[in-house]
């Protein structure tokens, strides 16, 4: 699943600057004249009093130096331009990763949702990307033009004294030692910060969603303590990253200053024995600031690629995940079917689970197009799992699943599923309003199309009575809805989608009886014409489907007809009578 090393990864970052090479040009073109004006100031400077001072050519003078400020005032004119491009440069590779994140996120399948913690997710989405922003201007900016600043200046200084400047470059294995051993630790801990975060923002995403069990039980103070024991870990985390930071930046101060006494004694030395000049000495005390600020911005900028670069690397994880149910190679749009849903000898366990159990066994069932299967069984007996089958949420281990007499695993799974109508028990519905949430269905229908099926629903009167009709908002500040409105807007949904087949996965046991009986008879309506695969908790609901099959411990334990069923006086007699003969 993971394959990518770690130049593959660099190449990776680097693909990202492609959309945005004019910006990148600019940037860096700006960067590097002001590389130039830095190399090339002490130089002037150096030309000028050895020169035009001793000569009394003021007039020359006065000319370089004039030349200086408008050197100076170009370079704060690039100094600004370089800042905001360069940035801009960044936050826009920080948006197109983004955008591919949220993308290859939606590919994923339900094991991986299954097992994924929101709160880490969305930090990998957010967080762990803000750090890029800054590697990537930072990154060839610094890097490239602290190299020639640096290359610069020291040739320029051997031309003036190569002694001198020899001195200087001995320092710097040492100096790049430290730096190699800091940047060590320091990404290890900038680790754990995120670690760290991405778990404080998990904790707060569980506790929040379970904010009304958490009061329910009276537990606040729990998920108080168990939410001060996370953040704990991430200040001890984040303390640990500044005290190497603290070292790192301290070693790096001290060697510059050390380095700038080394040149005063040096150079002193050679003056004393008469063997350079004070001028000499000047423009080269003016040369070490160019020559130890690149250092000095190649080590920061070593923090800088710590955090983007562990950002980026689980970044480049998350998207080297691979969905484990995808369109085969040449998998085929299926077009619009005609409904016959058949199960073939299929077997099926959750791969995630250590035990393995099976939840499904040797599973056969035929369900001839527009006909309706009920499947009847216990909680945990495998109903679910067997309608997750047909839109190929998951895929069965042995046997297959066949529409139409085609095995969906090679059709695409997007014309799969535009042919399949789920209605379940719990109701997801956007943050949006209810015309959206309707619209859902089918995204290019009209507001009369919305309108029609949510009639069809019977939820169109309760709709007119909100606050703002069909433009109320749900969810939060908004309206709430009653079990019973959320579920007909989901059956809206589906009418607007008008699939062949629907699958109906105890779309009423969270409702109570009055509404459930009203909400069946809108069921029914919705599964006219279509091939309906139905589970529900109450018999009532399924007596009149074409075969009832009664499933247990993931088998089929029994199926014919409501009547034929019952008087066989087996499994499903037992549970009929259980629930109606009191
Ligand atoms: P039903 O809908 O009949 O109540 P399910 O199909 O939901 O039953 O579950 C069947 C079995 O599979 C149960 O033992 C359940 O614990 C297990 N199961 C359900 N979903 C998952 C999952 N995502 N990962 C692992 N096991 C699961
Ligand atoms: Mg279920």
């Amino acid at each position: 699943m993971r394959n990518k090393n770690k130049g593959g990864k660099l190449k990776r970052f680097l693909s990202y600057y492609r959309p945005h090479m004019p910006l990148f040009i600019t940037d860096m073109l700006c960067a590097l004249l002001m590389a130039g004006i830095g190399v090339a100031y002490p130089m002037a400077t150096k030309l000028a009093i050895e020169r035009y001072l001793p000569g009394k050519l003021y007039g020359a003078f006065a000319a370089v130096m004039g030349a200086c400020f408008a050197a100076y005032v170009l370079y704060a004119l690039l100094q600004f331009i370089v800042t905001s491009i360069g940035h801009r440069l960044g936050v826009l590779m920080e948006a197109d990763m983004r955008r591919d994140v949220f993308s290859h996120l939606q590919t994923l399948d339900f094991t991986f949702f299954n097992n994924a913690r929101t709160g880490v997710l969305l930090s990998r989405c957010t967080s762990d990307l803000f750090e890029i922003t800054e590697l990537a201007h930072h990154g060839p900016e610094d890097v490239f033009i602290s190299i020639m600043t640096f290359l610069g200046a020291f040739c320029v200084m051997l031309t003036i004294e190569w002694r001198l400047a020899l001195v200087l470059l001995v320092s710097v294995p040492a100096l790049l030692g430290i730096v190699v051993l800091l940047r060590k630790r320091m990404s290890q801990a900038s680790r754990r910060v995120k670690e760290g975060m991405a778990g404080v923002n998990a904790d707060i995403e569980s506790s929040l969603s379970g904010m009304r069990v958490a009061q329910a039980f009276a537990n606040e103070q729990y998920e108080i303590d168990k939410f001060v024991h996370g953040n704990q870990k991430y200040v001890n985390a984040r303390t640990d990253y500044f005290k190497i930071m603290g070292a790192f930046f301290a070693s790096m101060e001290f060697f510059t200053n050390i380095l700038s006494v080394l040149v005063i004694a040096a150079g002193g030395y050679m003056i004393m024995r008469g063997s350079m000049d004070v001028v000499a000495l000047m423009t080269f005390t003016l040369y070490v600031a160019s020559f130890t600020r690149p250092i000095q911005k190649l080590t920061q900028f070593t923090e800088i690629y710590t955090m983007g670069m562990s950002g980026f690397s689980r970044f480049c994880e998350l998207m080297d995940i691979q969905p484990a149910i995808k369109d085969a190679p040449e998998a085929a749009d299926i077009g619009a079917v005609r409904g016959d849903i058949t199960f073939e000898n299929v077997s099926f366990s959750y791969k995630d689970r250590d035990d393995n159990p099976c939840v499904l066994r040797d599973v056969d069932i035929a369900i001839p197009a527009g006909r309706t299967v009920a499947v009847v069984g216990p909680s945990g007996s495998g109903k679910t799992t067997l309608c997750h089958l047909v839109p190929r949420f998951f895929e069965p281990d042995k046997g297959r699943v066949l529409i139409d007499g085609r095995d969906i695993a090679g059709v695409t799974l997007h014309s799969l599923r535009a042919n399949i109508g789920i209605v379940q028990q719990d109701v997801f519905l956007f943050a949006d309003t209810i015309f959206e949430n309707i619209r859902y269905g089918r995204l290019d229908a009209t507001r009369e199309e919305v309108i029609e099926a949510a009639k069809a629903a019977k939820v169109h009167e309760d709709i007119m009575a909100m606050p703002d009709g069909y433009d109320t908002h749900v969810g939060e500040r908004g309206v709430t809805l009653s079990g019973g409105q959320k579920q007909r807007i989901s059956i809206a949904r589906i009418f607007l989608k008008n699939p062949p087949i629907l699958i109906l996965d105890e779309a009423t046991s969270a409702l109570d009886s009055a509404t459930e009986a009203d909400i069946t008879q809108e069921l029914t309506h919705l599964s006219r014409g279509r091939t309906t695969l139905t589970i529900a908790h109450r018999l009532s609901t399924v007596r009149n489907a074409d075969e009832i099959i009664v499933i247990a411990q993931g088998r089929i334990a029994e199926r014919g007809a409501h009547e034929a069923l019952l008087a066989q006086g087996g499994a499903y007699s037992r549970l009929y009578n259980a629930q109606y003969m009191q």
